[in-house]
């Protein structure tokens, strides 16, 4: 495993982050909304750092079954608050195609939003992204996939606290172990 962001890193990065997200929102309320589950560990870390008044939801966007590349993109939205005429800030762990938070933000407009803006702990440079890009943007990264602070391979690795690329034979280990 190669680490690409260290812990200390992250740290910096999400503090970074809830700067950029109080200066533009100056103290307004906002509708914090979590894309379970890659996004936990960054959302908690990013909500106790934001100084507004929030309210906290989750919704769950999977479209990754179990492989490092995208499957059908699937929304659950059973679990999510009452949303209509908030200001929502969506965050996930990472922009990859942009497709997940192009669809969650369609989804959350037509829930009655007052506005959606996005934040992610990470953006892939790669070509064909969405042409809806994330507001927010802790660190941007070359195109390998990365686990660890929440991200995952065969729901493993969340709990690194640092984020690192896996390596063929790991992925091929895991895969045979918890595939
Ligand atoms: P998108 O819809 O932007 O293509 O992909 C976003 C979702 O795909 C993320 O929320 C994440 O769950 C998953 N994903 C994309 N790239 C990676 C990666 O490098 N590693 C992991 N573990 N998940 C990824
Ligand atoms: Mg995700
Ligand atoms: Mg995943």
């Amino acid at each position: 495993m190669r680490t690409l962001i260290t812990e200390p890193q992250l740290a910096d990065g999400v503090s970074r982050l809830a700067g950029e997200i109080d200066r533009h929102y100056q103290g307004r309320p906002i509708t914090v909304v979590a894309v379970l589950t890659g996004s936990v560990v960054l959302f908690a870390d990013l909500i106790r750092r934001l100084s507004m008044p929030q309210r906290v939801g989750v919704v769950q966007a999977s479209s990754y079954r179990g492989g490092t590349r995208p499957g059908e993109l699937v929304i659950d939205a059973k679990m999510l608050i009452d949303v209509k005429n908030r200001d929502v800030l969506l965050v996930d762990d990472i922009f990859d195609t942009g497709a997940t938070i192009a669809k969650l933000r369609d989804e959350l407009l037509a829930f009655g939003a007052a506005s959606v803006a996005t934040a992610v702990l990470l953006r892939k440079v790669r070509e064909n992204q969405h042409t809806v890009r994330p507001n927010f943007v802790a660190f941007e990264i070359p195109d390998e996939f990365v686990v660890g602070y929440g991200l995952d391979f065969h729901d493993m690795y969340r709990n690194l606290p640092f984020i690192a690329v896996l390596e063929p034979d790991e992925i091929a280990a895991t895969a045979a172990e918890f595939g």
